[in-house]
């Protein structure tokens, strides 16, 4: 008899089975096609489906529908033809009955493992939405199986029937015939009518988690007797996200890559990096140190060296906020499971970071990060808002958190452009132009009041607001630039080397990119000015003329956290 070739019946495996044919001399079978689970014992991460099913089944009470629902790639058509199989199983001895191991051998289970039984009819909804498909589908439901116990309708995606379709189905399942069985399997289960999920037993299937499918694909590749770096089967397992079929599809083409090279190679944690447009980990706890150390040249550095490396702008941001997320959990919880995907290295490194950062700086990091996504994901060109939020980040690094700045404000040293905490006082306010080339003045002692680490500019200006850098143009003699600044000008944010601006009507094109360049020249600072299309506040002319009313001290803390709102005013006692 004829072997027949394999018939892909499952389109999900066709999309993803773009490796077919890449050895299609040695008749390459997909990973997940050759590993598909067929015990129940075998599909991973299921446990409480596992234990119902079987409890339905040896006890006979078995539903007419079953729904099967999850995220794609988790195992749903898989557990709905190990379903078919347990219901048809005969047995060895070809006596047995309805069983939670189906024996495999049986002439049911073999040919349903096979997708060829008769009795088994299989449809995709995506596809096939109409009523004449379900029709068609259905046409032969008042028949008896030809060799099975069971006639078993799977329906995938049943949730893109048509209404129509929907309506004939249900019919059917209202009075389904003895011998029929459904079932559904669905990504969506808030589309699928409510008079359709009444007449199924539900099962959810789980995400698998991380551990879980490393160690899947660990057996897997041992079988294949493939050479795969742990780390490389734990970024394989992250990529995943859960799904089982996903990251067999990422090992099928590591392994295609590794098998056309000359000699056959060990897939290394950076193959699967390079393969996947990764950013490296290694490198992005560099960044991070630089960021947060406020180092802007080696940052804007290591992101270009990751972009080169192939890593999107997209994906360094969300790194990043996945290592914030992970160094906040650490410092809350030491002892927190390790991240199957990381390094003994790794961990340690980030042990220590979590220690040395305070909360406060952590959850500033998320947010900023957070905001950054979304701003890198609708940029016209990702690359420069990846840019702009590691910068903000590292010019945010050396900013002392709210609770500090009050915290100075209430013992009298205000973090304005003053002198010593001695001769500064609450009435200065930062309008006041900063003293330019004041020997032992501003930055230094100023970090030194806020006990935090600032480049040393002596004696050079530094602005640490808007209006002082509007006041610097005025005292420079470049009375159009200031106008501009002042009048013109909205402020989207402030932070001391990064402004970014909304240059309203009539500016002149080059306004930020002169503002940088002076203020680079004044200050001895690296300065970066930037226009972005947020409306930014108030023009500093608006400003002043609604400014007689504020209060000094709220006043300084505004600026010094631009963008800030006030939003309850409380009286506490002072110590
Ligand atoms: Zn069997």
């Amino acid at each position: 008899m004829d072997q027949p070739t394999v018939i892909d019946h499952n389109s999900k495996d066709r999309s993803h089975g773009k490796n077919d044919g890449v050895t299609s001399a040695s008749q390459y079978k997909v990973l997940a096609r050759k590993y598909r689970p067929t015990t129940f014992a075998a599909l991973i991460g299921q446990d409480v489906l596992v234990r119902t099913l079987t409890n339905a089944i040896t006890s006979g009470r078995l539903a007419h529908g079953y729904m099967l629902t999850g995220v794609r790639g988790v195992g749903k058509t898989t557990t709905a033809r190990l379903i078919a199989r347990a219901l048809n199983c005969i047995g060895e001895d070809g006596k047995g009955g309805p069983t939670p191991e189906p024996c495999g051998v049986c002439s049911n289970c073999m040919s349903i493992a096979q997708d060829r039984h008769q009795d088994v009819l299989e449809m995709d909804a995506a596809s096939r939405t109409g009523i004449d498909d379900i029709r068609e589908l259905l046409e032969g439901v008042r028949y008896r199986p030809v060799s099975a116990r069971y006639k078993i309708y799977i329906v995938d995606e049943v949730h893109m029937l048509s209404d129509k379709a929907f309506n004939a189905l249900l019919k059917t399942l209202e009075e389904p015939p003895e011998h029929v069985k459904f079932i559904f399997a669905t990504t969506e289960i808030r589309k699928v009518p409510v008079t359709v999920l009444s007449r199924c037993q539900r099962f959810d299937l789980r995400r698998i988690d991380n551990p879980s499918l490393k160690n899947l694909f660990g057996n897997i590749v041992k079988q294949e007797k493939v050479n795969v770096e742990d780390a490389a089967l734990g970024l394989i397992a992250r990529a995943a996200d859960g799904s089982a079929r996903d990251g067999l599809s990422i090992l099928d083409q590591a392994i295609s890559q590794s098998s056309g090279m000359a000699t056959k190679q060990v897939i290394t944690e950076l193959m699967i990096r390079d393969m996947l447009g990764l950013a490296d980990r290694a490198l992005l706890f560099d960044l991070f140190a630089a960021v947060m150390s406020g180092n802007s040249k080696t940052a804007l550095d290591l992101v270009s060296d990751q972009y080169d490396a192939g890593a999107s702008p997209l994906v360094i941001i969300q790194d990043l906020l996945e290592l914030v997320h992970w160094l906040t959990r650490l410092k809350v919880a030491p002892d927190s499971p390790i991240d199957a995907t990381l390094t003994e290295t790794d961990r340690a490194r980030g042990v220590v970071m979590a220690e040395k950062l305070p909360m406060a700086t952590l959850t500033r990091a998320w947010q900023m990060l957070l905001k950054g996504l979304s701003e890198t994901r609708m940029a016209p060109m990702p690359m420069q808002a990846a840019e702009m939020v590691i910068l903000r980040m590292v010019y945010s690094a050396d900013f002392p958190s709210p609770a500090d700045v009050i915290k100075k404000l209430q013992n009298d040293e205000m973090p304005s452009a003053g002198t010593t905490s001695e001769a500064s006082s609450l009435s200065q306010t930062s309008n006041n132009p900063p003293p330019s080339g004041g020997g032992s003045g501003t930055p230094s002692a100023q970090a030194k009041t806020l006990g935090v680490t600032q480049p040393k500019h002596v004696s050079m200006p530094r602005p640490t607001s808007f209006s002082e850098v509007v006041t610097l143009f005025a005292e420079h003699r470049e009375a159009t630039l200031a106008t501009y600044l002042k009048r013109s000008v909205r402020l989207v944010r402030f932070t001391s080397g990064l402004i970014e601006i909304n240059p309203g009507r009539g500016s002149p094109p080059d306004l930020a990119g002169q503002t940088g360049k002076l203020l680079t020249e004044w200050t001895g600072q690296r300065w970066l000015v930037s226009v972005v299309s947020e409306q930014g506040e108030e023009t500093i002319y608006d400003q002043e003329l609604a400014q007689a009313k504020s209060d000094p001290l709220v006043k300084s803390i505004l600026d010094a956290f631009p963008g800030a709102k006030i939003e309850a005013v409380k009286h506490t006692e002072s110590d």
